[in-house]
């Protein structure tokens, strides 16, 4: 392993948070899992694993070691010796492989299911951590399995999806942060259904391509889906920033209809029988947060879910925002916001309070 000492984390996360790695490495495969494990346990020095870095905060020097994903190869089924007509191929694929390019190979190569989860930036490696979810897709609807490696026991196992505790913007490896995901093996489908359940993604396909949605191929959504989020999200190459930075809260119907009668217009979604979704971006905007600029850090002008930097904030300069916002939803809605990326101090994960 080839072992680097005091690295700046600031290339390797979206918000550009200038802090420091006392130790880093690129993960390369197996081996270099295995020797990285003994160097902490000999150390005795906490570790953290980056991929994109599009879904971290990162507020202090890390203190340990922090691993960059690199093991990156895909494997493509070979060509079917069978005449019989098939309906699927799986596809297997390392943890450091970039995920939107997997999106758009495997529409070149025929096969859908990923489209409505285009330009989500990241790794492959990361997703199944918070379901990515986009759309009316989620990456649940294709997943077959995982390998992990237990940076605990440093054994290897393979977890099927069904293990994995699937739920919104959330997993079992959020519980099991010592389990590094080395591949994942997707199932993806040659007869294509379009998921076109989101009006907006409706209309702009037909606006793109004048199709209409029931009809639209695969690459007609993605080429949809890169279109909306180019318009309302910042790329973080220009803003930094970490996506959505707030889960939309899960309400019973009780509070929802108090709510409504409340705030006319509340945007709210019914999950079963009891529950809504909140969209959490609708009552930021409601509070006038949308816009607003404080020193490095600030709320992005077209949408309210999205805190950014300015490339000189601090991960604390982001997180008294994120508190301020989220205190201020509580006492006007008394709905507590959840925060969606993870959070990292000089040790290790923490959780944000009130
Ligand atoms: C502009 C923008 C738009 C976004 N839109 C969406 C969206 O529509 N839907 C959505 O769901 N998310 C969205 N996100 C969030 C983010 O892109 C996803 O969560 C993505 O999966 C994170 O991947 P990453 O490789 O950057 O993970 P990182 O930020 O590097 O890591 C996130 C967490 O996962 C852990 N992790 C990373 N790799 C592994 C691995 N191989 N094994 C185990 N744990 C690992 C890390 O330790 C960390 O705790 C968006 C982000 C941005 C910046």
């Amino acid at each position: 392993m080839n072992l680097q000492y005091d690295v700046s984390l600031k290339p390797y996360n979206t918000l550009s948070l200038d802090v420091k790695a006392a130790y880093f490495v690129c993960i390369n495969d197996l081996y270099d899992l295995d020797a990285v494990r003994k160097f902490c346990l000999d150390q005795k020095c906490p570790w953290l694993l980056i991929g994109g870095g599009s879904n971290l905060v990162l507020t202090q020097d890390f203190e340990g070691l922090v691993m960059f994903m690199s093991m990156n190869q895909v494997f493509w089924p070979v060509e079917a010796a069978s005449t019989e007509p098939m309906d699927h191929f799986t596809v297997i694929v390392q943890a450091g492989y970039d995920w939107d390019l997997l999106v758009a190979e495997s529409l070149l190569r025929g096969a859908s299911g990923l489209e409505n989860l285009s330009l989500i930036p990241g790794q492959v490696g990361a997703a199944p951590v918070q379901n990515i979810g986009a759309y009316g897709v989620e990456l649940k609807d294709t997943l077959e399995s995982v390998e992990v490696f237990d940076f605990d026991t440093g054994k290897a196992f393979t977890l099927a999806a069904v293990d994995c505790e699937f739920g919104y913007r959330d997993s079992i490896f959020k519980r099991h942060q010592c389990w590094i995901i080395t591949q994942i093996q997707l199932r993806l489908s040659l007869n294509h259904k379009p998921q076109v359940g989101y009006g907006i993604i409706a209309d702009t396909i037909k606006v793109l391509s004048g199709e209409v949605a029931a009809k639209a191929s695969p690459q007609q959504v993605r080429d949809a889906v890169i279109h909306i989020r180019s318009a309302k999200l910042p790329d973080p190459k220009d803003i930094p920033n970490v996506g959505s930075f707030f889960k939309n809260p899960i309400v019973s119907d009780s509070k929802m209809k108090t709510l409504a009668r409340q705030w006319p217009g509340l945007v709210a979604y019914a999950i079963g029988s009891n529950e809504h979704k909140l969209a959490a971006a609708w009552l930021i905007d409601q509070l006038g947060w949308k816009g607003f600029v404080q020193g490095e850090v600030g709320v992005h002008e077209h949408q309210a879910l999205v805190l950014v930097g300015s490339g000189v904030a601090t991960g604390k300069e982001i997180l008294d925002l994120a508190q301020r916002i989220k205190a201020d939803v509580a006492e006007n809605f008394g709905v507590m916001l959840e925060v969606e990326p993870r959070l990292f101090n000089g040790r290790g994960e923490f959780y944000l309070e009130l």
